[in-house]
């Protein structure tokens, strides 16, 4: 049995949910969306996500034209007719039916598409050895282009950066920004270690404010561990004693080499296995 997609107002057959050509997410990307997970039936952070939504959409004056507590609302119901226990939701919302110009004001009303899926987990020898990484010659938006904080349709950066990474071998590449700066991976925020101290890219390096770094860096924080944002460069990965990833998909994932070098000794490092086995408690409803 298929899934039902939520579409226009009401839940229906995945063959029958169907969006029109005219629509300006397919011919300008204009829109935005949020993947986000479902651990034991419940919806991982939807009130975070769905901010990060509206915000998106705020910045490219994108009406939703719904509520954000319907929206939860029609989120859960999607959740729940499609039996989702352990899955990922995506949501999507484009400008709606447009003509063929680019003004977005002519398109009629902004389309909402919930898709809610069960998810395929990551292998768990992923988290026991950690990922080789490249970083990407593609670079993230400078602020005054689409702001990099917006998680709008047009992934085409981190597309072009992750062909970069196939091209390679590898399943993840880490991108820079206009000033050489590290930005982040095409769909998980960067984090690295040393002298015990964690660091991560401040959000104004060309990052999009990851839900689950926000969540990490709080773990983190209750573990006594110190998070500082600062701008992290090529030579601050290189020399790192630990590596890391996080994200909706990927939760937390170590990297074990990257550009040829390997970091510390081959292994996700301790502080990273600490945290990635909180976070997965956390989110599995087996902490606070
Ligand atoms: N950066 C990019 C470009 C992403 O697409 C994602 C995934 N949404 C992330 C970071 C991680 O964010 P989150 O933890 O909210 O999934």
């Amino acid at each position: 049995m298929g899934l039902k997609v939520w579409i226009n107002g009401s839940l229906v057959d995945q063959a029958d949910a169907k969006i029109s050509v005219f629509d300006h997410g397919l011919l300008y990307g204009d829109g935005v969306f949020e993947g986000i997970r479902v651990y034991s039936s419940k919806i991982f952070e939807l009130d975070a996500h769905l901010r990060r939504l509206y915000e998106s959409a705020k910045v490219l004056r994108l009406d939703i034209g719904m509520m954000q507590k319907k929206l939860a609302e029609e989120t859960e119901k999607t959740v729940k007719a499609n039996n989702i226990i352990d899955g990922y939701i995506r949501l999507v919302v484009t400008r709606g039916v447009g003509d063929l110009g680019l003004n977005p004001f002519l398109c009629e009303k902004a389309q909402i598409i919930i898709i809610a899926d069960n998810i395929q987990l990551y292998p768990e020898e992923l988290y026991e050895n950690g990922v080789t990484v490249i970083t990407a010659c593609t670079i993230r938006n400078h602020p005054l282009a689409i702001p990099p904080q917006v998680k709008s349709l047009n992934y085409l950066n981190n597309i072009l950066a992750k062909i970069e990474a196939i091209d390679a071998g590898v399943p993840e590449a880490i991108m820079f920004n206009h000033e050489g700066f590290v930005a982040e991976a095409t769909g998980d925020n960067v984090f690295t270690v040393r002298n015990g101290i964690i660091y991560t890219p401040p959000i104004q390096a060309g990052s999009l404010e990851g839900i689950t770094r926000g969540v990490v860096m709080r773990i983190a924080g209750e573990e006594g561990i110190e998070v500082v944002e600062k701008n992290l460069t090529r030579f601050d990965l290189y020399i790192a004693e630990e590596l890391f990833l996080t994200g909706t998909a990927a939760e937390v994932v170590g990297i074990v080499e990257i550009d040829g070098r390997q970091i510390a000794d081959g292994k996700p490092g301790e502080i990273t296995k600490r945290l990635s086995k909180k976070f997965f408690d956390y989110a599995h409803g087996r902490s606070k």
